[in-house]
């Protein structure tokens, strides 16, 4: 077994009999998450756990100077008034849930490196549910979803912020937060004098996200020709960043959308990258082109990209059988 998933739930099953929720296994999952398990210590000592002391319901059982759990505050109780008072909890809790539903835990959107539910789903599915940094599959290690600019400089919470990172790349990102981690940051900021992508002029900027922009290309080869351009300086596409390459990805898909909100002619796109000078590329540092395409636009467009060589772009016609007109 490659992860503690299967035994765990496995265990689940059994301790109630062979048959259990989603939710149960689940839940169950959760307890063995440790940043979960310190979240919840940290707001039972901190607010709970202070509020029950101060009322005299419980008192905190020390070790030095640290809290170490709870004593209720009562006499021996019997077991039937156990038992009462543990569904006078039950149906305190339902009734808040009743009143107040998923609201309860909105509170904790508003934290630094808190990720909802929907959000986390959304990155670990675009990341394939490998590390972004070394690959490792969650099959194989436990995936965080983690702010790539933290909140505290000023991050966002857009998908486009966020990357998967397994444990052990997200510890040594934190274990190096000022140092190694300060210079990823530091490379995404960097520009080079002279770059007409670099230099751009902020009213040419249709679009921005964390990591790229959007800008009409000045020689346009269809109506609406985007350019979607990492922020960071870099000439070459192979040498992205997954983060770099996912904010893009998400640009393109934005710009797409846009494009076809503004024009119902355009029914098609050819998405391409020159990556290098004998590929084509006129401006070193790296561009996505997006272009539309509208239905007859060229006389015949079978082909496409293939056409950075002109003669081949339709494969069709120069490998269909020979036909008896040929001879
Ligand atoms: P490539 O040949 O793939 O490097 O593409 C460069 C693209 O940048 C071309 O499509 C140009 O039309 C476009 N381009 C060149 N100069 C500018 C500029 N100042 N602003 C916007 N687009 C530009
Ligand atoms: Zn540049």
């Amino acid at each position: 077994m490659s992860h503690i998933y299967q035994p765990v739930m496995l265990k689940v099953l059994l301790e109630n009999y062979g048959e259990a929720s989603v939710d149960q296994i689940a839940s169950a999952l959760l307890t063995y998450d440790q940043s979960q398990v310190e979240y919840y210590g940290t707001r039972t000592k901190q607010m709970v756990g202070k509020v029950l002391t101060k009322n005299g319901v419980v008192e905190p059982i020390k070790s030095g100077r640290a809290t170490k759990g709870y004593r209720l505050n009562s006499e021996a109780l019997t077991e039937a008034q156990r038992a009462s008072l543990i569904v006078k909890c039950d149906n305190s809790i339902s009734d808040y849930l009743d009143k107040r539903g998923d609201r309860i835990w909105q509170h904790r959107a508003s934290e630094s490196g808190y990720v909802s539910g929907s959000t986390r789903y959304n990155v670990l599915k675009r990341a394939k549910y490998r590390c972004e940094l070394c690959g490792a599959h969650e099959s194989q290690i436990a995936l965080h979803v983690d702010h790539i600019v933290p909140r505290s400089k000023g991050g966002p919470d857009d998908l486009s912020n966020f990357q998967a990172l397994c444990q052990t790349c997200n510890t040594n990102k934190r274990a190096e937060d000022d140092t190694n981690f300060r210079g990823v940051l530091n490379s995404y900021r960097h520009r080079e004098v002279g770059c007409i992508f670099c230099e751009l002029e902020a009213e040419r900027i249709i679009s921005e996200n964390e990591l790229c922009v959007a800008i009409k290309d000045a020689f346009p080869v269809t109506d609406h020709h985007t350019l979607i351009i990492p922020k960071r300086h870099v000439s070459d596409y192979f040498e992205l960043y997954q983060p770099e390459r996912n904010a893009i990805d998400q640009m393109l898909h934005e710009q797409r959308q846009s494009i076809l909100g503004q024009d119902d002619k355009v029914t098609g796109f050819n998405v391409g990258i020159n990556a290098g000078a004998s590929a084509g590329q006129t401006v070193f540092h790296v561009h996505v082109h997006l272009i539309p395409r509208r239905k007859d636009d060229v006389e015949d467009p079978r082909g496409g990209v293939r056409g950075v060589i002109p003669t081949k772009q339709d494969y069709l016609r120069e490998n269909r059988p020979p036909s008896p007109l040929d001879y």
